[in-house]
């Protein structure tokens, strides 16, 4: 039998429980969400099937089934956007500071030509699935590619030769924490044919994503949801700011006249480059995109990716070199290994600026996130 005094304590549980419908009012509504897909990967996942993407917004498959949410609330724990679990998060990977920690900083870039010439800034990330695949030491990886429109696919690739259809950067939401949604369906029949992995606790994986996006990954880490307990490397990108896709294409083509066919790469330095196929290269002010910049973005306090093992950007580095920030134990044991076996070649900074270089590069990392942070 259950007393009085137990049944209050349940209902106050349960009360304080917060689950998809919060999400809906505090974040999703409120134009919050960075649309990762974390929400509705964990909840198709376990075949609750109550919630869906629907282009960028995660919302319930219909009024129906809204009766079939279980209430389990780990939508809600798990989004990157929500409070739960972020002081966990942050103790767990030592983050201190808007920079979180920092093991070391180099700046680097491959060695491989092919890859030279289709990655975005040094072909840091390209290099390293490279190198992982090579080795072994992941049987898969979570990346974004293109579909025929420029617009991002999220996509867990099993293969090395898979890896350059995702290098670049897509200036619009990929939302790569998708594909787990339909993980186990998916990778036991590409395991068991390709790799003879019958158990799906063996897979090892490596996640790239935004910062928000690797925030989720430790959220879901740290419930150990699976399949996230597979990830073993996670790296993130440096990012100030993503774009609505079709009002960034629509300010592209009033302000070059060029269409997501007619491109080939974007970049973002000082200002935005658009490159043709004919080999145009279009600059504009960055500040003309402001309008397609997402609502979230404004809100965010993440530029290089606090939660990440390794961190990657193009800002502070030397062309075609990546600036990279090591922040694990894996993060450094990965670097050492690139370098050894002259996947990466280091930058060496000249004699005169090499005492210096380190606590300069931390300063203006430091310096692009405060003025982020201040800037929305
Ligand atoms: C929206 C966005 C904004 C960025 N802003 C900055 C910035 O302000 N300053 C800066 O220094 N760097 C920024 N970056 C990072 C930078 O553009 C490069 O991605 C990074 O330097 C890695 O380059 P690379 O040559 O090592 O990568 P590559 O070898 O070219 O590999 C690129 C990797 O990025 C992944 N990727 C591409 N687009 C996306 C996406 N939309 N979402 C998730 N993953 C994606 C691909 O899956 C691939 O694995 C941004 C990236 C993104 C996605
Ligand atoms: S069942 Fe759980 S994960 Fe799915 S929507 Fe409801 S609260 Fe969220
Ligand atoms: S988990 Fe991701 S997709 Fe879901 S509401 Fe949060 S930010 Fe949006
Ligand atoms: S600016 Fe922040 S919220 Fe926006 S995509 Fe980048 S990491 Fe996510």
């Amino acid at each position: 039998m259950v007393c009085m005094a137990e049944t209050d304590v349940k209902k106050t549980v349960l009360k304080d429980v917060k689950i998809f419908k919060d999400l809906e009012d505090e974040i999703i509504k409120t134009n919050l969400c960075c649309s990762c897909g974390a929400c509705v990967a964990y909840c198709s996942s376990q075949s609750f099937d109550v919630i869906k993407m629907e282009g960028y917004t995660p919302q319930f498959i219909s009024d129906a089934n809204e009766e079939n949410c279980k209430e389990c609330g780990l939508c809600y724990y798990i989004c990157p956007q929500t409070n739960p679990l972020l002081k966990e998060i942050t103790n767990k990977y030592k983050i201190k500071d808007e920079l979180g920690f920092i093991s070391d900083i180099v700046a680097a870039k491959t060695t491989d030509k092919k890859i030279r010439e289709m990655g975005q800034d040094g072909g840091f990330v390209s290099t390293v699935l490279t190198y992982l695949f090579d080795k072994n030491k992941i049987d898969a990886a979570i990346v974004s590619e293109y579909d025929e429109n420029r617009k991002p696919i999220p996509k867990i690739i099993y293969n090395k030769e898979d890896i350059l259809k995702s290098a670049g950067t897509r200036y619009t939401i990929s939302s790569n924490l998708l594909p787990l949604k339909d993980f186990y369906e998916v990778a036991e029949k590409v395991l068991e044919k390709q790799k003879q992995i019958f158990d799906i606790n063996q897979l090892k994986m490596a996640f790239i994503g935004t910062p928000c996006q690797c925030r989720a990954v430790r959220k879901m880490q740290l419930l150990n949801i699976s399949p996230t307990h597979t990830i073993k490397y996670v790296i993130s990108l440096f990012c100030m700011e993503n774009f609505d896709y079709s009002k960034l294409f629509e300010l592209v083509k009033a302000e070059t006249n060029e269409t997501p066919a007619t491109i080939t790469k974007m970049n973002i330095k000082k200002n935005f480059y658009i490159t043709s196929k004919g080999g145009d290269v279009n600059e504009v002010e960055l500040k003309k995109f402001d309008p397609a910049v997402r609502n979230h973005c404004h809100e965010c306090d993440e530029f290089t990716g606090r939660f990440s093992d390794i961190s990657v950007g193009g800002s502070g580095a030397v062309q075609q070199n990546s600036m990279i920030i090591i922040r694990t134990e894996t993060g450094e044991e990965l670097i050492t290994s690139l370098l050894n076996e002259d996947y990466i070649q280091k930058f060496v900074p000249k004699t005169m600026d090499f005492p210096t270089w380190k606590s300069k590069k931390v300063d203006l990392l430091r310096r692009m996130t405060t003025n982020k942070i201040n800037k929305h």
